[in-house]
């Protein structure tokens, strides 16, 4: 069976509704791409990411589906856009093989055109690499290393279930540096069980001696069907109540910003010059495509975008793509209250926020003429204000973003 949607009075996508689902749009533009391996040594307990234990040769096997997949999406992608960035995430991506990663990267190279200086962000986890690993991935083309540090406790690092040290942590990232990695990322958690301020307060002194380029600081959430579900529930005296969990964020926030951190996106803080490129563009609503089982994708085309996603299944994933098919599902293409929606809630996420002209340049409309009285509410309660760069997120909004972002939905 085919459907057709009209999602505008020009506009129509075909799509086929035999299994698996396929896509097919005259004009997709994409200029970001993300590649998922959802491989990891062991799962951790409060991980809610598309990912399972690797064993065997998992690993060179989902290698070969993604060159698969990628030589398929090359082929039903009416233009190429050359690639400003790609970004190997997961899981676990480290485990592969450098050699795959360079595979990889060439095949983006020759199917879509990678830039002079294209972000190559590969995320690594210490305990799976040394330093002959990381010279091979830099040698097979990645530029930026997204550590996934997310303490420097050796408590905190048990109890989440990683496999790593803070000893560990420490030696990965100066092995990268070693290895000629001149853009370093990492990420903490914050608000454990059982974590005080005092203790958040020493991670992070802990985190800039290292100097990073750039930091993510994520705040612990409790997800469905986890372990850690089963273990705390949303009142467990074991985890930060939501006054210290605040207090916390906003001592990251002064630490960050008096060392010399620009505090860039709700959760990310970069030296100048090393905001996350691939990143940024998930918030501008730049166009990607997601590749390997699990992952999202987002193509600009002649509406307001489409977004969809791959079967997260790893043999649904490997099936499809035997049979030459690409493993997509949820095919959404977004009218233009969706598209107005997510044009405010990503671009809040950026400290520079929504500017009127942008919006009216996009849109065709005026932002206030919009969202007006929405703003101005949001403005009395103190959760947004406007500054030369635009409209954004105040501190206490940042906190509270989910629900200023609640306000936006069509
Ligand atoms: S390493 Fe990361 S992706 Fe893998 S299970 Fe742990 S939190 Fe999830």
């Amino acid at each position: 069976m085919k459907i057709w949607l009209k999602t505008q009075p020009n506009k129509v996508f075909r799509v086929d509704l035999y299994y698996p689902f396929r896509l097919e749009l005259q004009l997709i533009m994409f200029t970001r791409l993300y590649i998922h391996i959802p491989y990891c040594r062991q799962k951790c307990p409060y991980c809610a990411f598309f990912s399972q234990e690797q064993t065997g040769d998992d690993l060179a096997l989902y290698a070969e589906l993604l060159r698969q997949e990628m030589s398929l999406a090359a082929e039903n992608s009416a233009q190429h856009h050359q690639l400003d960035s790609v970004y190997f995430g997961g899981g676990t991506p480290s485990l592969m093989d450098p050699h795959q990663v360079e595979g990889l990267i060439q095949q983006a190279r020759d199917l879509f055109g990678l830039a002079a200086k294209a972000e190559v962000t590969l995320e690594a986890n210490p305990g799976t690499v040394a330093f002959q690993r990381l010279a091979d991935f830099r040698q097979a083309g990645i530029t930026r290393l997204s550590l996934g540090i997310q303490s420097f406790d050796d408590r905190m690092l048990r109890s989440l279930g990683r496999i790593h040290t803070a000893q560990q942590a420490r030696e990965a990232f100066t092995e990268a540096r070693r290895a000629g990695f001149e853009n370093i990322g990492i990420d903490l958690i914050h608000a454990l069980p059982g974590q005080t301020g005092a203790m958040w307060l020493a991670e992070l002194q802990q985190a800039l001696q290292l100097s990073p380029e750039h930091v993510s600081i994520y705040g612990l959430t409790i997800e469905d069907d986890t372990p850690f579900a089963e273990q705390f529930a949303d009142d467990s005296p074991l985890l930060p109540d939501e006054d210290l969990a605040a207090e916390m964020f906003e001592m990251a926030d002064d630490l960050l910003e008096t060392s010399g951190y620009e505090h860039y996106e709700i959760a990310n803080y970069a030296r100048a010059g090393f905001r996350s490129r691939h990143n940024s563009g998930y918030w501008k609503r730049d166009g990607y495509l997601g590749l390997g089982a699990g992952a999202h994708s987002f193509l600009r085309d002649a509406g307001h975008g489409t977004r969809f996603s791959n079967v997260a299944d790893l043999e649904e994933y490997r099936t499809s793509l035997d049979n030459g098919v690409l493993p997509r599902r949820d095919v959404m293409p977004l009218s233009r209250p969706d598209a107005m929606a997510e044009h405010l809630f990503l671009g809040l996420r950026m400290s520079a926020g929504v500017q009127p002209n942008v919006f009216e340049r996009e849109f065709g409309t005026r932002l206030q003429d919009v969202f007006g009285p929405k703003l101005t509410m949001l403005q009395g309660q103190g959760l947004l204000t406007e500054t030369r760069s635009g409209i954004c997120l105040t501190r206490r909004g940042m906190l509270l973003s989910n629900r200023v972002f609640q306000e936006f939905l069509p």
